[in-house]
C-alpha cells in the first residue's frame, strides 16, 4: 500500500476513535456530568457497554443499532459523529500534510463538532468549552505559519465585540434576545483560532448559511415563526471549517475578481 492510502486510513481509525469520545462530550456535557466516568453505558437500561461492542462504527452495524442488553435502538448518529470525526484529519492531512497544522485544525474541529451538536439539541453554548476555549486557541501562532497574536488578539475582538453589538442593537430594537451570548463566546473563540480574516469570513459564511436554512424552513416547515430561536453554533462552525480549507484561496479570489488583478 501506498504511504498516502496507509496513512490517511490510520488517520481516519483515529479520528473515528475520537469521535467517539466527542459523542460522549455532546451527550454529557449539558447534562454536566463527568466525560471521563463512568465508562459507556446505554441510556435506556444503564448497562455498561463492554469495551468490545465499543468499537467505532463497527460496533453499530455489527449490534444492527441496537443496545446488546436491552435491544433499545442506538441513534444514528452516534456512527455518523465517529464517521464525520474520521473524515476530518484525512482532509487535513490532505491539505496540510503531517505538520502542527493538522493537529490544531483536528482539536479546533473536534472542538466546533462538540458544539454544534449541544447548541442543535439544547440551544446553547456551554461557557466550559467556549471561554476555554478562547485561551487555548489563542495558542494558533505556535501551530499555524501564517498565524501572528496580533492576528488573534483582533480575532478574538471582532468576534466577540461585532457580534456583542449585533445583539444589543437587536435587544434594543425587539426587547428580545436574538443572538445568544453562547454564539459571541464561540466567534471569540473561532477568532482566537483563526484570526480577524476567519472570524469575518465565519461570520459572513455563517449568516448565509443560517439564512439559507432559515428559509428553507420558514418555506418547508410549516407553523414556523419568526420568534423561532435557531441555533446558530452550527452555521458559524461550518463557516470556520470553510475558511480552514478554503478561505485563503475564496478571499484571494474575490478580491482579485473586485480589482481586477
Ligand atoms: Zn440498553
Amino acid at each position: 500500500m501506498s504511504y498516502t492510502l496507509t496513512f490517511s486510513i490510520i488517520l481516519f481509525i483515529f479520528g473515528a476513535c475520537i469521535g467517539s469520545f466527542l459523542n460522549v462530550c455532546i451527550f454529557r456535557i449539558p447534562e454536566k456530568k463527568s466525560i471521563v466516568f463512568p465508562g459507556s453505558f446505554c441510556p435506556i437500561c444503564k448497562k455498561s457497554i463492554p469495551f468490545y461492542c465499543n468499537i467505532p462504527i463497527l460496533s453499530y452495524l455489527f449490534l444492527q443499532g441496537r443496545c446488546k442488553h436491552c435491544k433499545a435502538p442506538i441513534s444514528i448518529r452516534y456512527p455518523l459523529i465517529e464517521i464525520l470525526t474520521g473524515i476530518f484529519p484525512v482532509l487535513l492531512f490532505f491539505k496540510f500534510g503531517l505538520t502542527p497544522s493538522l493537529f490544531f485544525w483536528f482539536c479546533f474541529i473536534c472542538v466546533l463538532i462538540v458544539i454544534s451538536l449541544i447548541d442543535f439539541d439544547h440551544q446553547i453554548i456551554p461557557d466550559i468549552i467556549s471561554i476555554p476555549g478562547i485561551f487555548i486557541f489563542a495558542s494558533s501562532p505556535f501551530f499555524i505559519p501564517e498565524m501572528s497574536f496580533a492576528a488573534v488578539l483582533t480575532g478574538i475582538l471582532t468576534g466577540g465585540g461585532i457580534l456583542y453589538t449585533i445583539a444589543f442593537l437587536y435587544f434594543k430594537l425587539k426587547n428580545t434576545e436574538g443572538m445568544g451570548g453562547g454564539d459571541i463566546k464561540l466567534l471569540a473563540m473561532i477568532g482566537a483560532a483563526t484570526g480577524i480574516k476567519g472570524v469575518l469570513f465565519t461570520i459572513l459564511t455563517g449568516s448565509f448559511l443560517g439564512s439559507a436554512a432559515g428559509l428553507f424552513a420558514i418555506i418547508f416547515i410549516k407553523g414556523s415563526n419568526s420568534q423561532l430561536k435557531i441555533p446558530f453554533g452550527p452555521y458559524l462552525s461550518s463557516g470556520a471549517i470553510l475558511y480552514i480549507f478554503f478561505g485563503e484561496g475564496l478571499i484571494q479570489w474575490y478580491f482579485q475578481t473586485m480589482t481586477g488583478y
